[in-house]
């Protein structure tokens, strides 16, 4: 897939998204190997109101992004999930979920939900 140019956008894009019941698990399994440090000072970042609670405004990248749910790694390929600053990236085809989600991230589950 084609690269974005992500660095400086300090996650504007990344805010609630949906995420399964899969994916729950492996974030969770990806929050409980940070270490402890890390972990506490990810979840105590300030973040812009309706940003991710896993988005790294210290870094400007994902927190957990080996353990992203599927829509933040289809975002901006695909003609439903538009990259406003590299809008050619994304083909005409529609994403759309595999499975149905269990919640919203950023609003069902919060960093609580993760520990
Ligand atoms: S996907 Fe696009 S809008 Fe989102 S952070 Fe990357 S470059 Fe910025
Ligand atoms: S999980 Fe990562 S990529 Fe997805 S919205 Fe949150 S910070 Fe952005």
């Amino acid at each position: 897939m084609e690269n974005l140019p992500c660095q400086g956008c300090h996650g504007l894009c990344c805010g609630p998204v949906p995420v399964t019941a899969q994916e729950l698990r492996m974030i969770r399994k990806k929050v409980r190997q940070m270490p402890a440090k890390a972990r506490q000072e990810l979840r105590e970042q300030r973040r812009f109101p309706g940003t991710c609670i896993f988005f790294d405004q210290e870094k400007d990248k994902c927190g957990i992004h080996s353990a992203r749910p599927s829509i933040c790694r289809a975002f901006g390929h695909f003609g439903n999930l538009i990259c406003f600053r590299k809008p050619e990236a994304a083909k005409p085809e529609h994403w759309s979920a595999k499975e149905a989600p269990a919640g919203i991230l950023s609003v069902d589950f919060t960093w609580a939900d993760f520990q």
